[in-house]
């Protein structure tokens, strides 16, 4: 029968479409379902990501710093610019047509690797049935050998902040500002919140970020989240710490915000406020209950090493099932899973998941923090390689940022990377793969790099490690 598949995949993001894509390429009949509806009324698969995530975020981190640097740093290279200004409405523009573009492209790869992809909801029915509703809503019942959940994640809203898309915004909305607000304010400063800040920050907004937490980025070495929280405070984002919100309010086109901060009550009104703490699990609707998929105390849907659920035939990936929610992740599960159900052997190495944060300077680590390393009980050696040594960022005028190296002392094993500079993000790959490979410091110096080359760098932070750098002045190991 025509609706009769190996592989069904509900949710066409990036854990979801590769799965399809790869399922597909491995010889099993796969369909992709996916629900996704642009602000226009367009289906497109690719999920948040393409959508309302990564993607959109990118550009417009890469648009609005590109205008920071003109402004800022244009003059220095003896560059007589004049005044430049932002033109919104086509920044905006550009940022829909890359979307757009990349989410056309999922649909010529599933034609291309002979996937059905379909717009619509997916449900499950049990006995390996999903019911698919399409956007016009007509509806077909499928059968799948395997069923595998790609529903994803939404953000989480605060019942003291409710979202009205006005005034008071999600990560989606904060994507879609028509004009720059003259003040923001952000609840969290996460990723989404430090990402989006720098934007509209960049572009003229006065942002205040007001953060629960007493420490900035708790998942970065120490040393690193304080450098890039001085940089970033350096531009101009003001962001707070230890600051408990307890109401937002949208009155008279502004919403005032009241919080506690060391011990203080304290009040901001802002033009815009952004609501960025965190996503959550998304399975509304799938049928969860009926077919009795567990789910944890939070939501996520529970699978074992390779990705079955408790319910035999069903299988999921990427948000929906917690750990880092990021789009690589999703990626390789999505991947891994196809290649599993063919017989394959692949896993994924949830020791190192490359995290980057597109502010200027980026963020980036992979692996241990020092912090964490010796938490676990490692002897550890360190090295920290400044980019105000290195020559490439001398000259890209962007030598702001350090790189610093987490190694075993016994064993010379690099157990992470945390670094603070200009395109860590790129810089970033050498260390993952030296994780992959269980990579020494003995390794990586013995390891020509580039001049003049930001990559330097890294090998300068490895030097660093055991004292033997040649352009630093060598610090006795701690
Ligand atoms: P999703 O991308 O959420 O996709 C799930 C899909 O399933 C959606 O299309 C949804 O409509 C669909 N769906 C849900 N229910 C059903 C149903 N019943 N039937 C059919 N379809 C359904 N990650 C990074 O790695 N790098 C970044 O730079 C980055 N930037 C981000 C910026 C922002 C502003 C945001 C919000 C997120 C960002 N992320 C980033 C996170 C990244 O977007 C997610 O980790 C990733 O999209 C998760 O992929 P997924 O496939 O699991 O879920
Ligand atoms: P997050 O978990 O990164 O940060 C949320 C922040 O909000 C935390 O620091 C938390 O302490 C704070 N917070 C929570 N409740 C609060 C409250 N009531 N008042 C003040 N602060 C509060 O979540 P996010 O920034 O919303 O991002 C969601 C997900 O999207 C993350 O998992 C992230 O990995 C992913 N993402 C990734 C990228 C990237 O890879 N570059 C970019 C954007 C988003």
């Amino acid at each position: 029968m025509s609706n009769e598949y190996d592989v069904v995949v509900i949710g066409g993001g990036p854990a979801g479409y590769p799965c399809a894509i790869r399922a597909a390429q491995l010889g099993f009949k796969t369909a992709c379902i996916d629900a996704w509806v642009n602000k226009d009324d367009t289906p497109a698969f690719g999920g948040t990501c393409l959508n309302a995530g990564c993607i959109p975020s990118k550009a417009l981190l890469e648009s609005s710093e590109l205008l920071h640097r003109m402004q800022h740093e244009a003059s220095a290279h003896g560059i007589v610019s004049g005044d430049v200004a932002i033109d919104v409405a086509k920044m905006q523009a550009r940022k829909d047509a890359i979307s757009k573009q990349l989410t056309g492209g999922i649909k010529q790869l599933f034609a291309a690797n002979k996937v059905t992809g379909l717009q619509g909801k997916g449900k499950l029915l049990g006995d390996g049935q999903v019911e698919f509703t399409a956007h016009d809503g007509k509806t077909e019942v499928l059968k799948g050998k395997y069923i595998v959940i790609a529903t994803g994640s939404e953000p989480v809203n605060l019942k003291i902040a409710p979202i009205d898309n006005q005034n008071i915004v999600d990560s989606w909305g904060a994507l879609d500002f028509t004009e720059v607000p003259g003040t923001l304010g952000i609840i969290g400063a996460g990723v989404i919140g430090v990402e989006l800040g720098s934007v509209w920050s960049r572009l003229g907004a006065k942002t205040v970020i007001l953060e629960a937490m007493s420490e900035f980025l708790p998942m970065v070495d120490r040393q690193i989240a304080k450098e890039a929280q001085r940089h970033l405070s350096k531009q101009g984002l003001d962001i707070r710490l230890g600051a408990k919100v307890s109401t937002a309010k949208a009155e008279g086109g502004k919403v005032k915000v009241d919080f506690e901060m060391g011990g203080q009550a304290k009040s901001e009104t802002f033009d815009k406020l952004i609501v960025a703490v965190g996503r959550r699990p998304f399975t509304q609707g799938l049928g969860v209950e009926t077919v009795g998929v567990a789910l944890d105390e939070r939501g996520f849907v529970k699978v074992d090493d390779h990705y079955k659920t408790n319910v035999q035939g069903i299988y999921a990936i990427g948000d929906v099932i917690g750990g880092a929610m990021l789009a690589h992740k999703g990626i390789e599960e999505g991947v891994a899973l196809a290649e599993q159900l063919a017989g394959h052997h692949t896993q994924v190495n949830y020791n190192a998941i490359p995290s980057v944060v597109y502010t200027a300077p980026e963020i980036a680590w992979v692996g241990l923090s020092e912090e964490q390393a010796k938490a676990k009980g490692y002897e550890v050696k360190t090295g920290t390689g400044p980019f105000a040594a290195n020559g490439r960022a001398k000259a890209m005028e962007q030598a702001a940022g350090s790189i610093k190296v987490i190694a075993d002392v016994k064993t010379d094993r690099i157990l992470g990377v945390h670094m603070v500079g200009p395109y860590v993000s790129e810089l970033l790959a050498e260390a993952v793969l030296g994780l992959e490979f269980a990579a020494t410091c003995e390794d990586i110096a013995l390891t020509m790099h580039g001049h003049p080359s930001l990559s330097e760098n890294f090998h300068e932070a490895v030097l660093l490690v055991d004292g033997r750098a040649v352009h630093a002045v060598n610090k006795p190991r701690k």
